[in-house]
């Protein structure tokens, strides 16, 4: 199944989308900074157990930390591509992705068939 390249206010929707998840992620990356340094000081006061459990929950803060960041990149990279005029074309066949997948994932940079 072969899809058409997105129109001009496609790609102006698509954009918007990927500048607001940009906010969110940059969001993200600063609460994380503070929910780390909370952790810190906690370590100094409390017990050993609820020093592990605040050990786990840096971890999940540096996982979920990990995965903005990740995410960020794919954000940047969707950017550099819509610039390119590359954006909407799998990376692997050259196809354009259908826009229902965009709409659900506009970082991606796969078609389906590709991706699975
Ligand atoms: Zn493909």
């Amino acid at each position: 199944m072969t899809f058409k390249p997105l129109t001009a206010s496609q790609l102006i929707r698509f954009k918007q989308q990927l500048l607001d998840l940009k906010k969110d992620c940059q969001q993200d990356l600063m609460d994380d900074n503070q929910s780390t340094d909370i952790v810190n000081l906690d370590q100094q006061s409390v017990g050993r157990l609820s020093r592990m459990d605040a050990m786990q929950n840096q971890q999940m803060a540096l996982e979920s930390k990990r995965r903005s960041q990740l995410q960020r990149i794919a954000i940047e990279k969707a950017l550099k591509r819509m610039e390119n005029g590359s954006y909407g074309c799998c990376e692997d066949c050259d196809e354009w992705i259908n826009p229902k997948r965009l709409e659900i994932n506009p970082t991606t940079t796969l078609c389906i068939e590709c991706a699975d």
